[in-house]
């Protein structure tokens, strides 16, 4: 028997307690037993975004939610600014660029934080830009993005700022309203602590009044029917909704209302300080740089000589544990820990001590143990 542990940045492991509603026999969803769960689910939903606007939840991976507010807020041929530097950034530049609109894009190399300044200078430059687009928790490099900064200067502009907090919700701080973002979105399998298959996306009304004008087709994803649903005296959804992951979701923000979100986002920063000194310790060099880290994913650096795809198998297949490899140009070069939702303390000391045997076996230098250490003080340092 070897028990096996999910350290990805998505899926992310599944609590016992979220698994148990889910496995309850399917439920008709035009009941109000049914309407009673989503509007509970869309109340803790608004707590977690912290927004006083509706969050509205599709049967879609994260994607999903990213292409519906391209599809619901802009029209073809509507100018908007995509600001990259990862992944998921240049996923919105494809997606922009799939519906017709002209983006202007600004792209920085992996790695690196977006400059809220570069987007301050497009948007003056030219007053038709009607969106900005910009990912808050970067997942293939672990950058977290100022998003504050970038609503302090979207606010004043006719554009929306739409965010892929996908890996950002329920890990770091994210306020929706505070911070004048007009579309956040998130995923089922990340900080939600659930399986794949459920998008979520809150808007700003600023956003609701470029939904007004859009002519972009939409039919499924239209936020206009789904919340026209969603505002019923009772709570529905236009179509047949994922009943079992809507279930699973009452139960998993249920955890995280009993948690409080400030609590769920202090945790998941001691996991990452945790993380990030013991890989330090094993000699690592991480990846994002120091004032834009996520506490979503820790990547780090492979050491020299080492084949970082050799890192992941044996990690998996000796140990039972499964991280993530760097994705497109980092493939083999990085490798990514995850440490997203259902995470506490001794899964990162487990973590981090299958990858100093791996790192051993594989020939890097160093003490073993000294990783775990690294570790174990700072959970001491902080333990209440
Ligand atoms: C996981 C993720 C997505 C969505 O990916 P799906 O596979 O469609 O769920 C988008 N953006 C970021 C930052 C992500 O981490």
């Amino acid at each position: 028997m070897r028990k096996r542990y999910l350290m990805t940045p998505g899926p992310t492991p599944v609590p016992a307690e979220v698994l148990l509603a889910q496995a309850r026999p399917i439920i008709h969803h035009r009941t109000a037993e049914f309407s009673g769960i989503l509007e509970q689910v869309t109340t803790d939903l608004k707590y977690i975004f912290q927004t006083r606007n509706e969050v509205m939840t599709f049967a879609a991976s994260g994607t999903g939610a990213m292409e519906s507010a391209v599809a619901n807020l802009f029209s073809r041929g509507d100018k908007v600014v995509v600001a990259s530097n990862g992944k998921f950034g240049e996923r919105f530049a494809e997606l922009t660029q799939a519906y017709g609109l002209e983006a202007i894009n600004i792209k920085y190399d992996w790695g690196k934080m977006v400059v809220p300044q570069d987007i301050e200078v497009k948007l003056a430059a030219d007053s038709e830009i009607k969106g900005v687009f910009v990912v808050h928790s970067e997942t293939s490099t672990g950058v977290l993005n100022d998003i504050k900064a970038i609503g302090e200067i979207v606010k004043d502009h006719q554009a929306v700022l739409v965010v892929d907090s996908i890996t950002g919700i329920g890990a770091v701080e994210l306020k929706m309203d505070d911070w004048h973002l007009d579309v956040v979105m998130t995923g089922s399998q990340k900080g939600l602590m659930l399986p794949p298959g459920l998008a979520c996306v809150a808007i700003s009304d600023k956003a609701a009044r470029a939904m007004e004008t859009s002519t972009l087709p939409k039919y499924y994803f239209s936020y206009k029917s789904a919340l026209k649903a969603l505002r019923k005296a009772v709570p529905t959804t236009p179509f047949t909704p994922p009943v079992s992951l809507i279930i699973g979701l009452s139960a998993a923000l249920k955890m995280m209302r009993e948690e409080g979100l400030e609590n769920v986002i202090k945790r998941h920063s001691l996991l990452a300080e945790a993380t990030r000194k013991g890989l330090e310790a094993m000699g690592l060099w991480l990846f994002a740089p120091e004032k834009g880290r996520s506490s979503a994913v820790t990547p780090a650096w492979v050491p020299d000589g080492i084949d970082g795809k050799a890192v992941v198998k044996i990690m998996k297949e000796k140990y039972g544990i499964t991280i993530a490899g760097g994705q497109s140009h980092l493939a083999g070069k990085i490798f990514r820990f995850g440490h997203l939702g259902y995470f506490d303390r001794f899964d990162i000391i487990g973590g981090l001590a299958a990858l100093e045997m791996t790192l051993t076996e594989l020939g890097h230098k160093f003490e073993l143990g000294s990783g775990v250490k690294a570790a174990e003080q700072v959970f001491m340092e902080n333990a209440k």
